[in-house]
Order: C-alpha cells, then sequence, then structure tokens
C-alpha cells in the first residue's frame, strides 16, 4: 500500500476539477460497476456539456450550408463558421483570421503544408528536419513528399533525459535543410520543447518552421505572434472540442504564396474549361463543405477553454503531473520514460515483467482507461529500446484521487500477476 493518503476529491493547486469535472457528462459514466477513470487525454479529450449542447444546438437553429445561400439561415450559419475562425485566431494570438485554415485534425495540416508549401520548392538531395520524438502524422507526410522529390526526412536526436536541445537541432541544420518540424509536447515523454528557441533559430537560419501543437494546444497557452514559428497545427478533438476539425495556423503571405491543394467548390473564384483561378486565403484551402457544426462547436471549445484560463490549467496539470511522477514510481518495477524538465501532463510508463497490453487490459478491468502500445511513435520506441509502454496522459477534469486509482490498482496488478 502506498504511503501517500487516497486524496480522490482533493482539487490541485486550488484549480476547481471538481467544479470542471461536473461539467463532462461522460465522466459520471461507470466502467465494469467502477467510477470511469478515464486517463487517455492526449488520445482525445472528453468534451465538456457547453460543446455538446452547441453542436445540437447548431443543428436544431442554425444549420445550412455556408458561404453559398442568400437565404438567412444559410447567412447565420456562415456568420457563426466565421465567428469560429475569429476564435480561433483569438486562441491562436494571431490577428488575423485570414491565418486560420479549417482542417480535419493535425495530420491533415501536416500534409497540407507538406504537398503545398514544401514540395514545390523540394529538390533531390534537399532535407526535411525533425525530432526523433515526434507522433508519425510529423513524420510519414514529409517521408511522402520527400520521396517524390528525391529529398530524405532526418531526425534530430533527443537526449536520454527525452530532451531537445536546441544546440542538437543547429547542428543539424545545413545548406540542404528545407523545412523543420517540430512537436511542441511530445505524445509519449510529455517533453515540453524549446520551439521560442527553436523557432529563433530556424529564423535566423532561413528555415520555415511548422510547430506541431497537438499536444500542446490542450495545456498550454499559445500566442503565434510572439512563437515566431511559420505554421502550427493543432487538432479540435484533443481540445474538448470535436473530433473531425483541426486547425492549420500559417503566416499570410506563406499563405497566400502557396498553390491550392485540393481542387472543388468554395476554393475557387472562377471555373471555366479555359482555367480556373482560385480563392483568396483561407478558402482556398478549404475545399468542399467542412464539418459546419463541428468547426462551430470548436470555436466554443476553445472559447471555454480559454474561460478557464490556460494558466490556471497549466498549473492543475503541473500539480497532477508532479503528483504522478511521485506516486507512480512507488509501484513495484514501474519505470517513467524520460525525465525532462518541463512536461505537459503525459506520463508513459513500462512495468517489469508484464507487457504494457497486459497492464491496460488489466486496468480497464478496474475501470481505468489509458493507453499502451507505441502511440504513433515508433521512431522513438525505437530510440528508448522499447515496442510498447502504457501511457496516462490527463486533462483538465483530472483529480489527484484519478492517479492514486491508477496507482492503487497497478500495485494490485502487479501483486498479483507479476
Ligand atoms: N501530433 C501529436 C504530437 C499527436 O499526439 C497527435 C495525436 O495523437 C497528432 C499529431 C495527430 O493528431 P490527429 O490524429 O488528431 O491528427
Amino acid at each position: 500500500m502506498s504511503a501517500l493518503p487516497a486524496r480522490r476529491d482533493e482539487p490541485a493547486s486550488g484549480f476547481a476539477a471538481e467544479a470542471v469535472r461536473a461539467q463532462f457528462p461522460i465522466l459520471a459514466t461507470r466502467m465494469r460497476g467502477r467510477p470511469l477513470v478515464y486517463l487517455d487525454s492526449a488520445a482525445s479529450a472528453q468534451k465538456p456539456r457547453a460543446v455538446i449542447d452547441a453542436l445540437a444546438r447548431f443543428y436544431e437553429h442554425d444549420y445550412a450550408n455556408i458561404h453559398r445561400g442568400v437565404y438567412e439561415l444559410s447567412q447565420r450559419a456562415s456568420a457563426l463558421h466565421e465567428e469560429a475562425r475569429r476564435e480561433v485566431a483569438r486562441f491562436l494570438g494571431s490577428r488575423d483570421p485570414r491565418e486560420i485554415v479549417f482542417v480535419r485534425n493535425a495530420t491533415e495540416g501536416v500534409n497540407l503544408v507538406a504537398y503545398a508549401f514544401l514540395e514545390p520548392r523540394l529538390e533531390p538531395g534537399d532535407e526535411i528536419l525533425v525530432t526523433e520524438m515526434e507522433h508519425h502524422a510529423n513524420i510519414v507526410p514529409w517521408q511522402l513528399v520527400a520521396g517524390r522529390r528525391g529529398a530524405r526526412v532526418v531526425p534530430v536526436p533527443i537526449t536520454d533525459e527525452g530532451e531537445l536541445r536546441v544546440e542538437d537541432v543547429a547542428e543539424r541544420i545545413g545548406p540542404r535543410t528545407r523545412m523543420l518540424a517540430v512537436t511542441w509536447v511530445s505524445n509519449v515523454l510529455g517533453t515540453i520543447t524549446p520551439v521560442h528557441a527553436i523557432a529563433e533559430l530556424a529564423r535566423r537560419r532561413g528555415v520555415p518552421l511548422l510547430v506541431d501543437a497537438a499536444q500542446a494546444a490542450p495545456h498550454l497557452p499559445i500566442d503565434v505572434r510572439s512563437l515566431g514559428a511559420d505554421f502550427l497545427v493543432f487538432s479540435g478533438h484533443k481540445t474538448y472540442g470535436p473530433s473531425g476539425v483541426g486547425v492549420l495556423w500559417g503566416r499570410a503571405e506563406l499563405l497566400e504564396a502557396m498553390p491550392p491543394w485540393q481542387g472543388g467548390g468554395d476554393m475557387i473564384e472562377r471555373v471555366s474549361f479555359a482555367g480556373t483561378t482560385f480563392n483568396t486565403i483561407p478558402f482556398r484551402f478549404e475545399a468542399g463543405t467542412p464539418d459546419i457544426a463541428g468547426i462551430h462547436a470548436l470555436g466554443v471549445a476553445l472559447r471555454w477553454l480559454r474561460g478557464l484560463g490556460l494558466e490556471a490549467v497549466r498549473a492543475h496539470e503541473e500539480a497532477l503531473v508532479g503528483y504522478a511522477l511521485e506516486r507512480l514510481p512507488r509501484v513495484p518495477g514501474l519505470r517513467v520514460l524520460g525525465s525532462p524538465r518541463a512536461r505537459a501532463a503525459v506520463v508513459a510508463f513500462t512495468i517489469d515483467g508484464l507487457h504494457p497490453q497486459d497492464v491496460g487490459t488489466l486496468l480497464d478491468l478496474d475501470g481505468i482507461a489509458i493507453r499502451t502500445g507505441h502511440h504513433c511513435a515508433m521512431p522513438l520506441h525505437e530510440r528508448l529500446g522499447l515496442p510498447a509502454s502504457a501511457r496516462a496522459s490527463m486533462g483538465v477534469y483530472t483529480t489527484l484521487g484519478e492517479i492514486d486509482a491508477l496507482a492503487a490498482s497497478l500495485e494490485r496488478i502487479v501483486a498479483r500477476f507479476r
């Protein structure tokens, strides 16, 4: 048994976790006869009532296709759509809503930049720098365009602690480097990378930088103006919004200079068989009917998240991850992956003698949901010498008691099966 007292109801760092938690209907669910302990927010966050209601309300009162109808309902839906774009711009600190391109998810945002921005500039022998701890979404799109152009993707190594050092990035930027693509937060190690310093370096060396903010957006305040990157992507479903919607932010002048990447309705100015001209940004990159209600609800989710205060969210999650790092290593045989100085609310671990898959399955019997496997980061697991790991990831609704529940369940599993 742990020497630490069970603290299920105690909020972390004064953040009203229980009040926030009460806004998430799914968290009242019982799993296998026990309260659901949802520790898989890095895969996808649960949705607050405000977002669920916004979706239903939109379909009940405001739904029509956008940018097309002259009738009032379509105009209302279009106005709400563009309001969502302004909300995303506020969330990211962009002054210009034209810099916000709606996509399906972070993955599609990376693909858009890879095909529309980078591919036309790539020559055989060119290099795209990523890091060893990227999610596949920030590796494979670059490999695909590199393969079409005879270029290659080069990984920047991380330290044994799981950190990314600016000097290691600097060392690998060479005359053939055409793109740098770096995660802000590792979805496995939780490492918060020094993206501001990397952006400064990229600017100095004249290399375009894409920041993968899929795991940063739910946890850290973002201000693209002070960040100084060229592109940034994130997914709605990890930021308490719906699945199926995501965001690419790009500097207006770069987006302006990019050709379209998918053709269809809405992205054109004029179509004829003699030739087609294209719409202005961001519409040039938004072919076809988007997830209209989902984008509206994403705006609501981001407003809701901003309402909590991202500094307060960060403090809450720092307390959670600090507690997890103190409590989980008391489980016999448990080893936490990485020891970065700055870590978001993600803790991956292994337990000697137990396969992560079995750990996940056994935790599920206690109603505890964690992620097991390679977490779409196979090169990182290779670097760590592991085929797989288990990962607990937290969100605004997570309580210290849930970490206790996880640790206690792991202790029972270890006592019984190891
Ligand atoms: N980047 C990181 C760091 C992630 O953790 C994820 C998803 O887990 C992605 C990108 C891809 O997100 P999506 O599947 O929503 O496109």
